[in-house]
């Protein structure tokens, strides 16, 4: 694995790679890498003939004012470790400069390129949110012009914009992998905000993924899935120490609030501030029609 800075030494590493005819996988990720992560890359790695890049760049533009940007863990030397020490380690580590991804300055206003589907559920807390991590994610997409890039499935608001996205303006031309979200053996997604969480909010936390599973199970049991949802919200907004943002059930494809009577593939997605740290979720899962 080499660790490249600048777009001109990456750009020519990718063309040495295109004209050896290998297929530019890329994965972007804010760095403090856990299990999840290396699950993306072994997806890219995997790929026959593959160039895997890794991106780390915690991105301000996605950060609000009040936000955790200068807490956000960074762990590099960690990082360079942990992806040495993969069987297939990605044959490139980019590590973008702000300069050269904001060459006017970090912009205090962005394009907003995420619209309705960006303001709703995470975009109600974290206004602006979605328009940071489209402008970063296209302009990695404009520098590295990937045949491939792997997301997690743990993002769902995001990659559904994502993938909007490559439709829109990169004309479908990027293939997505999404990849399945890591748990610990409690059920509780990895995450790199998980180290901020205290011993007894660790007591807690896995129960955010118990209660999806719980109204999986309450649906396909043939429950309302609006009372299901309710259980739930009331369930998780009485645990101690939390505080619920949101527990929905969207369209997988439209993002878009599901009625009682919805069939097909849905995703149940959750928020929660746990002691001050925000955790999100989600499970998808198939409604079928009533027997
Ligand atoms: P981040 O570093 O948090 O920006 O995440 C980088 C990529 O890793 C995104 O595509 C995330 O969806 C993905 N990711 C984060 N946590 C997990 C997880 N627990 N399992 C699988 N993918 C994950």
């Amino acid at each position: 694995m080499i660790t490249l800075s600048s777009v001109e030494n990456l750009q020519e590493n990718i063309a040495e790679a295109r004209a050896a005819k290998k297929k530019i996988v890329f994965v972007p990720t804010m760095g403090a890498l856990h299990e999840g992560h290396l699950s993306l890359v072994k997806l890219a790695t995997d790929i026959p003939n593959s160039f895997v890049i890794l991106s780390i760049f915690v991105n301000p533009t996605q950060f609000g004012k009040n936000e955790d940007f200068d807490k956000y863990p960074r762990t590099l030397q960690q990082d360079v470790e942990l992806l040495n020490s993969l069987t297939s380690a990605p044959a490139v580590l980019f590590l973008p400069q702000a300069d050269e991804v904001y060459p006017g300055g970090i912009p205090e206003q962005l394009a907003p390129r995420a619209g309705a589907a960006g303001a709703v559920f995470e975009g109600v807390s974290r206004p602006g949110h979605f328009d940071g991590v489209l402008a970063v994610v296209s302009w990695f997409f404009r520098v590295i012009q990937p045949d491939t890039a792997v997301f997690g499935a743990k993002d769902a608001q995001q990659l559904f914009l994502i993938r909007r996205m490559i439709q829109r303006e990169f004309d479908g031309a990027i293939e997505i992998i999404e990849g399945p979200t890591i748990r610990e053996e409690s059920g509780l997604a990895k995450s790199s905000r998980n180290r901020f969480l205290s011993d007894l909010a660790m007591v807690t936390a896995p129960l955010i993924f118990a209660n999806l599973k719980l109204v999986e199970v309450e649906i396909q049991q043939g429950a309302k899935p609006s009372e299901a949802l309710e259980q739930a919200r009331n369930a998780l907004d009485s645990l101690s120490l939390a505080k619920l943002d949101y527990l929905a059930l969207v369209d997988k494809g439209s993002f878009k609030p599901v009625s009682d009577i919805f069939t097909g593939q849905a995703l149940l997605i959750v928020a929660l501030n746990l002691a001050g740290v925000r955790l999100i979720d989600n499970l998808e899962i198939t409604i079928q029609e009533p027997a």
